[in-house]
């Protein structure tokens, strides 16, 4: 039986989690033992190209060049940085990533040295069309395989070793696109990403963040996934959010709250709720009462995020004020609240809109 975390199509060696690999290798002959060789040049060496492996076995060796050489079943994911934009305060640096069919998506590293933290994209658009989101205005164009994700991992960490710089710590999936709605391919990269003797991100350091599809919420609790949960919720009612989320009609704030409930008991982990604020339509204080009505029983940390103005959205980011009122609302109600900075605003840090440039 194959284990249901192989992704079923594979057409890249970084699509393959580590006993896909034994088994691939096994069924072309060669020793599965062989996979560990390979996996350390696939994950920790991060190579690019397989030609002329005098360290490897020779039969390891014929394989990895067939198998990633023209014709071969599984060509490498390398994507070419078209865009690689630092921003003023060195914090952020994001990058333009051209996939083999010419797909674009956006690809960020955050955070200070020695605790970096990945973004990346996991679609190449976005199905969910999220008014405010550059990334949902442009609309879905395909969903990544997982060797495009973890190429996207492979790229940062790469980037930070040319810097001299230590390794990602942490990975979040909040570029673009809607990780649940590419739930398969998703829990294959994650799994490749996480395995110790390559990436070796701590599940714990991994944000699986979601627009709130109920399906993969369930899903993730009943595979008892070892990822946290990042919520995007952005309203406390259904009208508000169907407002901001045109998808969410399928998915009712009484049920997502459910799902998160189940999520929180299977799980034993807090969930963490995105809030990203909008002046005068979700920063009220009477819209932080509700938000800390809806989420009450429930162990969670609300992350508010002022709102990044896009082009096709008229909406304008929160006041200080506003933000401080609201989180100090949530704090009262006993809600761990933290407000984040904008940050790295001059690379157009928001999702989606480097490649809408
Ligand atoms: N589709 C998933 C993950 C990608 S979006 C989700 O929606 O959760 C990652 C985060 O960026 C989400 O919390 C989203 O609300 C936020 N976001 C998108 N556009 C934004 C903008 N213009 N300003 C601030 N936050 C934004
Ligand atoms: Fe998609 Fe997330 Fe953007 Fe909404 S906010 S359109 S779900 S990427």
């Amino acid at each position: 039986m194959s284990n249901p975390t192989d992704f079923p199509t594979p057409s890249s060696l970084h699509d393959l989690t580590f006993s896909a690999l034994e088994r691939e290798l096994l069924a072309s002959g060669v020793r599965p033992v062989h996979a560990r060789a390979l996996w350390r040049a696939l994950y920790r060496e991060m190579a690019t190209h397989f030609k002329e492996r005098a360290d490897f076995p020779p039969p390891l060796r014929r394989w990895v060049e067939e198998a990633t050489g023209e014709g071969g079943r599984f060509p490498l994911d390398a994507p070419e940085a078209v865009a690689d934009l630092k921003s003023s305060d060195g914090q952020t640096r994001k990058f333009l990533l051209r996939l083999r069919d010419g797909q674009t998506v956006e690809t960020v590293i955050m955070g200070y040295p020695g605790r970096s933290t990945a973004c990346v994209s996991t679609q190449a658009g976005c199905a969910m069309g999220c008014t405010f989101c550059a990334t949902g205005q442009a609309g879905f164009a395909r969903h990544l395989r997982p060797g495009e994700i973890v190429a996207q991992v492979l790229h940062c960490q790469r980037a930070l070793k040319a810097e001299g710089q230590a390794g990602l710590r942490n990975l979040v999936l909040m570029g673009m696109g809607e990780p649940l709605h590419n739930y398969d391919a998703v829990m294959t990269a994650l799994e490749i990403a996480t395995e110790r003797g390559g990436l070796n991100i701590a599940p714990s350091h991994v944000s699986v963040s979601t627009v709130g599809v109920i399906p993969g919420i369930l899903r993730m609790a009943r595979e008892n996934r070892p990822y946290p949960l990042a919520l995007s919720l952005h309203a406390a009612t259904d009208a508000e959010r169907m407002a901001l989320i045109p998808a969410s009609r399928r998915w009712p704030l009484n049920e997502l709250i459910a799902a998160c409930r189940t999520y929180g008991a299977a799980t034993g982990r807090r969930i963490f709720v995105g809030w990203t604020l909008i002046a005068g339509t979700n920063d009220g204080p009477a819209q932080a009462e509700q938000l800390a009505e809806l989420l009450a029983g429930i162990d969670a940390h609300i992350n508010l995020i002022p709102l990044n103005p896009t082009e096709g959205y008229e909406g304008e980011t929160t006041s200080d004020e506003a933000a401080q009122r609201f989180k100090a609302i949530l704090q009262a109600a006993g809600f761990p609240c933290t407000l984040r900075q904008r940050r790295g605003i001059d690379v157009a840090a928001g999702c989606g809109q480097l490649r809408g440039r």
